[in-house]
């Protein structure tokens, strides 16, 4: 796949160790992607050759005029690189790549955790501005309330498109007069904003860990693994 030069628009540290990066196209081409792929970022040298590359899913849907990734700073090889570049940097991208897209579909389940809310907060905003008629929800599992990232996109989305219902859990604390859910995400969360789990299509993002987790849960649900799409990583 070709490898597109990008210059890095904005960036802005959102949690404790996940910075939000933006970017634009130099030659003003977009790279055309369905919500929720992943794309490489490739790091270049000053001949334009690529020194290391990884993957990141894209936060931004479609219809926006920029791409945009959310990435957790784990001081390892790329993200130790990706921590010291500043706006106007000039990165490479190649893609879109990978099975775990949305595609309008009406009953639509949404599991994340951690920075796997990345390919997700993409799916909601393309479903935000299509304004869809169905049943959205996602439920993100974070750790405390300043490792959440989102925050107010999350309102914005809702207030678009008021389908749309979103169920943050947190796992570390819990804050005074927090309203929303405590602990890992479990059978009986999903059950209590779910009337029927079966009839919906599911995607789940995250660590690998959560992710064999909630497929055990989805089969307990009896739900049609077809009907799951799934991708971790850490
Ligand atoms: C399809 C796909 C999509 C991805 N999308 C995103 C994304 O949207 N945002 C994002 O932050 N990352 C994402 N990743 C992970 C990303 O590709 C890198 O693996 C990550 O940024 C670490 O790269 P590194 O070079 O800094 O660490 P490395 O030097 O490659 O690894 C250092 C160590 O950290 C572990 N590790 C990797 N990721 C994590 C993590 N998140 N938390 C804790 N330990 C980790 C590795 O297993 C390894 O042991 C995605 C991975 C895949 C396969």
């Amino acid at each position: 796949m070709p490898i597109n030069r990008y210059r890095i628009i904005s960036i802005e540290k959102t949690a404790e160790d996940v910075k939000i990066f933006r970017m634009e196209p130099i030659d003003g081409r977009l790279l055309s992607y369905k919500p929720g792929q992943f794309a490489f970022i490739h790091l270049l040298d000053s001949e334009g050759r690529t020194t290391l590359k990884r993957p990141y899913s894209i936060a931004s849907a479609p219809h926006a005029p920029y791409l945009e990734f959310c990435i957790k700073i784990i001081n390892g090889a790329m993200t130790s690189q990706l921590e010291k570049l500043d706006q106007g940097a000039t990165v490479g991208i190649e893609g879109p790549a990978g099975h775990f897209f949305y595609g309008d579909q009406r009953n639509v389940g949404l599991v994340a955790s951690g920075t796997g809310v990345a390919p997700m907060i993409g799916i909601l905003r393309d479903i935000a501005e299509k304004k869809l008629e169905g049943n959205f929800i996602l439920f993100y599992s974070t750790k405390t309330l300043d490792s959440m990232v989102y925050q107010h996109e999350f309102e914005n989305i809702q207030k678009i498109n008021p389908n749309i219902k979103i169920v943050i859990t947190l796992t570390r604390e819990q804050p005074v007069g927090w309203k929303g859910e405590l602990g890992r995400i479990n059978q009986e969360m999903i059950t209590k904003h779910v009337i029927d789990p079966k009839n919906m299509d599911w995607w789940m993002c995250g660590q690998m860990e959560m992710i064999k987790a909630m497929k055990a849960i989805l089969v307990e649900l009896c739900i049609d693994l077809k009907r799951v799409k799934m991708e971790g990583w850490g």
